[in-house]
């Protein structure tokens, strides 16, 4: 991109040290707050010019007052009309979306940077839209209304509901804000996925109500799966539901009564039967790997234990224990799917994990697939942090 003199005298200038500049070059979109020379004084959640610190134009981007992560690019270029932008790329989404999914009303329809709209998340449920709104940028009472706008008139939802962090609020030091419907007037739905249905209820349970993620991920295990199952950490019954047409029984663990409850409403809805235990994941591995329980596929897709780098050493331990104990109880010829959601933990350090794991039990194992994020959580190249859902399918020998 050649660099502009000055277009946007009307916007805000934030100057970059050289190793932001660096960093944009490198095509990732976000600047620190370390690396932000000059940007005193700009009102929270503006639209910024970035320039270095030669003054040269390095793009336009949405800037924030309070979080580490001081600029996110939206542009290389000036932007003169964010809400005509807001709307160009909203449209872009929905139309990639099209494209890539299929045997679905269930997917994300707006993923944040890697669809150019940096702090803002949308979900799509059948006819109930899930919204997240992630920055100061996007809080913004005039951003709200055009995004709400453009996907009313692009999906006519029957409701649009938000769904508030309140951690991410306060990290943004924005004011509390409650969950709720925003537009329209349904919050609840029943969705399908893989020809498997699931309530759905915009202000309940957790992220946007349903792990859209591994939608690729369940219909790959359940090609796999087969005899008895434990799906552990089953949270609503995503993997466990899909695996149920092909397996003679499924056990689904979670800690998570109220995850349960849906569960089991879910197994009615598909008419199926699942036994759903309630428990700790960790203590109750370590029972039926006591008392040689087995099985014949397991799935592991813990929460993320890795929020943070320093607290990788803990989360690989984690992951090695919960490897180690399903390893141990598989029966030879069965499959484990095992899954980290965790950035911080990388595909090939999991990798590491279930070699280091088959090794101290003694089994072979060979890697039946790779996985990742379903295709409508876009991975940004050069934007790492985009990438995140590992889900490694294994075939267990002996
Ligand atoms: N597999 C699920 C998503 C799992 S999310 C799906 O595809 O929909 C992680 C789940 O782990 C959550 O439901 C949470 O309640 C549960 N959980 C967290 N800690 C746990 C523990 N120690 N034991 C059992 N479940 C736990």
């Amino acid at each position: 991109m050649p660099a502009r003199s000055a277009p946007l005298k009307e916007l805000p200038y934030v100057v970059v040290s050289a190793r932001g500049a660096a960093r944009l070059k490198n095509g990732h979109v976000w600047v620190y707050r370390s690396d932000v020379k000059a940007g005193d004084g700009i009102a929270p959640g503006s639209l910024v010019g970035v320039r270095d610190e030669k003054k040269k134009f390095l793009g336009t981007a949405l800037y924030s007052s309070s979080s580490q992560i001081a600029i996110r690019m939206l542009s290389a270029r000036p932007v003169e009309d964010l809400s005509a932008l807001l709307r160009q790329r909203i449209q872009e989404a929905i139309a990639y979306r099209e494209r890539i999914v299929a045997g679905t009303d269930a997917y994300r329809v707006v993923f944040s940077e890697a669809d150019f709209l940096p702090g803002l998340i949308v979900d799509r449920y059948n006819a109930v839209l899930s919204l997240q709104v992630l920055t100061q940028a996007m809080d913004a009472e005039p951003v709200r209304e055009t995004v709400l706008k453009v996907l009313q008139e692009s999906l006519n939802p029957a409701g649009i509901v938000e769904r508030v962090d309140p951690r991410i609020r306060e990290l943004e030091n924005l004011p509390p804000r409650e969950s709720g419907l925003r537009l329209g007037e349904k919050t609840k739905t029943v969705f399908t996925m893989n020809g498997v249905k699931f309530h759905f209820d915009g202000l309940e349970g957790q992220k946007t109500g349903a792990f859209l993620d591994q939608r690729e991920n369940y219909a790959a295990a359940a090609r796999y799966a087969h005899g008895n199952a434990l799906d552990v950490f089953c949270y609503q019954g995503g993997f466990g539901l899909h695996l149920a047409p092909r397996c003679s029984s499924v056990t689904g663990v979670d800690s998570s009564r109220a995850a349960l409850e849906v569960a089991d409403q879910n197994a009615t809805l598909n008419g199926r039967e699942i036994e759903w235990i309630e428990g700790n994941a960790f203590d109750l591995l370590k029972d039926y790997s006591a008392s040689k329980q087995q099985y014949d596929t397991i799935v592991l897709d813990p929460p993320a234990f890795a929020k943070s780098k320093q607290k990788l050493e803990t989360a690989l331990r984690g992951y090695k224990e919960l490897n180690l104990r399903a390893l141990k109880m598989l029966r030879p010829g069965g499959v484990l799917v095992t899954c980290s959601c965790s950035y911080h933990v990388g595909a090939s350090a999991l990798l590491e994990v279930i070699t280091e794991s088959a090794r101290d039990v003694h089994r072979t194992v060979r890697l039946l697939e790779n996985r990742g994020q379903g295709l409508d959580h876009p991975t940004l190249l050069n934007v790492p942090e985009t990438a995140y859902l590992k889900c490694l399918i294994f075939n267990v020998s002996n």
